[in-house]
């Protein structure tokens, strides 16, 4: 399965992936942003996401 992916080395907690997408990405209990846990996740949505993304650390990787 297809998994987003966030790389926290370059991400800067702008929040737009959580804006964009809630369903999929959240601020986990120290600050950051976390990749809920689902069954699938929905492409075009993440796609979205990873366009609008302003550094370009979300990816998707093979769970
Ligand atoms: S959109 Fe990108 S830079 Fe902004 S919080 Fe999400 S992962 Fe981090």
């Amino acid at each position: 399965m297809m998994i987003p992916t966030v790389d926290m080395a370059d991400c800067v907690l702008c929040e737009m992936c959580i804006q964009l997408c809630p369903t999929v990405f959240r601020l986990n209990s120290v600050g950051y942003i976390e990749v809920i846990e689902l069954e699938s996740y929905p492409s075009e949505d993440v796609n979205e996401v990873i366009k609008h993304c302003p550094k370009k650390c979300i990816t998707w990787t093979t769970g």
